[in-house]
């Protein structure tokens, strides 16, 4: 039996057996990585808080036959702000579905495992959970070789591009409303959202409230970033139905 310490925050819990939990653990030497912790939903467990969604710490982890166990938690951060706040907690669900469902066990990234700690402490405590969001989607998408080609048009080259543009998800650029003319499967974004898009990835979280932004072009920019995103993932994310509700405005 191995034993080894890892860092890593947990992005999923599932329930099995009578009181045990399965956490999907990210970490940055190995990727995700999926343990037991044994008693973890009775009560007085030690493993209470420290396997709870979005816990980090340092995981102590021994290699069992068919699924590896926790045997020890020295938990640094529970973030409790994301827990208590119903949009905050749908928000961090939906990053730590983006982050568990686009990354491998066994392949970890220290970059991945930055962002993600930087973008739940500042969604903790920023009034601005949408942007900070749309930003962590921009820099994921980035960081995994799918950072949409936003610069000038993928057939003509122009990079002279009038008021809108349409995006594809498919590939991932953009294609100005010329060339466009006739084609199907396009997202329509004005170009002050291609703006906003970049200088989103551009910008670190701390300062990603400063950005101001109307409430339209934050729709067009989430519709943007979440199609190219859903067809990398080739489905809908479950917790964007959960975020869209408690999101949903009048
Ligand atoms: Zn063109």
């Amino acid at each position: 039996m191995a034993l080894y310490t890892t860092e890593g925050i947990v992005l999923k819990t599932q329930s099995i057996g009578e009181a045990d939990r399965i956490c999907t653990i990210y970490s940055p030497g190995k990727g995700k990585v999926r343990a037991v912790a044994r008693g973890a939903r009775r009560p007085r467990s030690r493993f209470v808080s420290s396997t709870q969604m979005f816990a980090y710490g340092d995981f102590q982890i021994f290699t069992g036959k068919s699924l590896d166990g926790i045997s020890q938690v020295q938990l640094k951060e529970s973030f409790p702000r994301l827990h208590d706040d119903l949009v905050k907690l749908a928000y961090a669900s939906y990053v730590a579905e983006l982050v568990s469902e686009m990354t491998q066990e066994g392949d970890g990234d220290q970059t991945v495992f930055d962002m993600l700690l930087a973008y739940m402490r500042v969604l903790s405590e920023t009034p601005d959970p949408q942007l900070v969001t749309v930003a962590f989607e921009i820099k994921f998408a980035t960081v995994l070789g799918y950072r949409p080609r936003l610069e000038s048009c993928q057939e003509c080259g122009c990079e002279t591009l009038g008021r809108e543009v349409f995006f594809s998800p498919e590939a991932g650029s953009i294609t100005c409303s010329r060339c466009s003319a006739g084609s199907s499967g396009f997202v329509r974004v004005s170009c002050g959202a291609v703006r906003l898009l970049e200088a989103l990835l551009m910008t670190e979280f701390a300062k990603i409230e400063r950005i101001k932004a109307n409430r339209g072009i934050r729709r067009e920019i989430e519709r943007l970033i979440r199609a190219h995103l859903g067809f990398r993932l080739n489905r809908r994310p479950r917790s964007l139905e959960f975020l869209e509700t408690v999101t949903k405005t009048p």
